[in-house]
């Protein structure tokens, strides 16, 4: 089976909403593909003395409303289409929490797990090297994403100040804190999204304390995902999945212990007391809320019709495909759109470039109190539209962000 193209489905997806919009052509033209890409190839030198050749992207693709931000991903099965499609998708997200800034992201072509510290610190400094041009404090913005972590970033905006001749916090978000991180930014995907539940779970008739969760990727997102459900919802979580595969207890899984248990043996299965079910399994248990936290495109025509979860809450970029959403509306389930539910780690990135410009700090419970407030907020703001429009939660989420980066377009000129 070909696997689905990503960059595709964030067109096809473009293409619905500027129906409904009734979208300005040129506007529409603009939108469907990036503004800038950036291709580079990347020599490293290895720990065995030899060169390896990496390819990297940078896919800057609409700044209308600001600079353009997003994560950096190392993958081995990254493609131009998959980066390009959440170049797309991050400025969506930026729009719809109505953040002034456009929308890029990157990625490397590699195995970060087969690669020793020194080749990954090699690897971030010679990409940064060479998209510098490119990136900077005004320009673009990279953050984490899939495989890169605080310790990448903070090699990164090193190299780059290095370049520059002076410091550049502000180049690169989600920092260590002592080099000018945002406290809150660790748990802010998964925190934003739990704050998206609480209030979705007021349109149908769910206990929290008697609600069951299932986590489909236990990465940054999935793992505070259930240290939060449990912490702030006191809901119980039946099961989590990683990339080798899920397990299950009826009774609860404890997320300290699941993580301890993955640090020790590389992956979530094979842990006591519980059973050991396929990632597969884990998408179709009967749980009131399902939480898909990895990659692209693992809800598909397929498997959707077999979905029972009421609340379908999408901390992954991209997990749902164009016929899945449909069978999915169709059926009921209150699907929160990944560039809402996962909207927390940008929001807080943008509180730390604030934080880097001004060279003052905030509290923990600041950051966490003006993330809620956006959160539900622009939670409101898509449900609200898609019951004006009869519409699915997706859509309404493209109405309101491809509005707003349209109305920047005209206001600036460019149509
Ligand atoms: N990689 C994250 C995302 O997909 C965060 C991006 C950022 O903080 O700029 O939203």
């Amino acid at each position: 089976m070909t696997k689905p193209n990503p960059f595709k489905i964030s067109q096809m997806q473009l293409d619905r909403c500027a129906k409904t919009l009734h979208l300005d052509q040129n506007i529409h033209e603009i939108l469907r593909v990036p503004m800038r890409e950036i291709h580079v190839s990347l020599p490293v030198r290895m720990d065995d003395g030899t060169m390896r050749i990496f390819q990297g992207f940078r896919i800057q693709y609409n700044d209308a409303k600001g600079p353009t931000k997003g994560g950096i991903r190392f993958h081995p099965d990254e493609t131009i289409d998959t980066v390009r499609a959440l170049a797309a998708w991050m400025t969506w997200k930026c729009a719809l929490m109505d953040l002034p800034l456009g929308g890029a992201k990157g990625g490397i072509i590699c195995n970060p797990k087969e690669l020793s510290p020194i080749e990954l610190e090699n690897l971030s400094r010679t990409y940064i090297r060479s998209i510098y041009n490119f990136i900077g404090p005004n320009k673009d913005i990279p953050a984490p994403d899939v495989y890169t972590n605080s310790q990448i970033m903070a090699w990164m905006m090193d190299e780059y100040s290095k370049i520059a001749g002076e410091n550049k916090f502000g180049v690169i978000t989600g920092k260590p804190i002592r080099l000018g991180g945002s406290v809150g930014r660790d748990d802010a995907t998964g925190r934003g999204g739990i704050y998206i539940i609480q209030e979705a779970i007021k349109e149908y008739n769910i206990d929290l304390e008697k609600s069951t969760f299932a986590i489909q990727g236990y990465g940054n997102a999935g793992y505070y995902a259930a240290h939060l459900t449990k912490a702030l919802l006191g809901s119980k979580i039946v099961a989590i999945s990683d990339s080798k595969g899920g397990i299950y207890n009826e009774n609860g899984l404890d997320p300290e212990s699941v993580l301890e248990h993955k640090r020790l043996t590389g992956s979530v299965i094979n842990m006591p007391n519980t059973e050991n079910i396929t990632n597969q399994e884990l998408l179709e248990l009967n749980v009131d809320i399902l939480i898909p936290s990895a990659l692209e495109d693992i809800i598909d025509k397929n498997n959707a019709p077999n979905i029972k979860a009421k609340i379908v809450a999408e901390l992954a970029n991209g997990p749902t495909t164009p016929e899945a959403d449909d069978i999915l509306y169709q059926k009921g389930i209150h699907v929160i759109p990944d560039f809402l539910c996962n909207a927390g780690g940008v929001t807080v990135s943008y509180f730390e470039m604030v934080q880097n410009a001004s060279i003052y700090y905030w509290e923990e419970a600041q950051v966490h109190s003006i993330l809620e407030k956006r959160m539900k907020n622009a939670y409101y703001t898509v449900l609200n539209t898609s019951k004006k429009y009869k519409v699915s939660m997706r859509e309404a989420a493209y109405i309101v962000a491809v509005g707003r980066v349209a109305d920047a377009m005209k206001l600036r000129g460019w149509v």
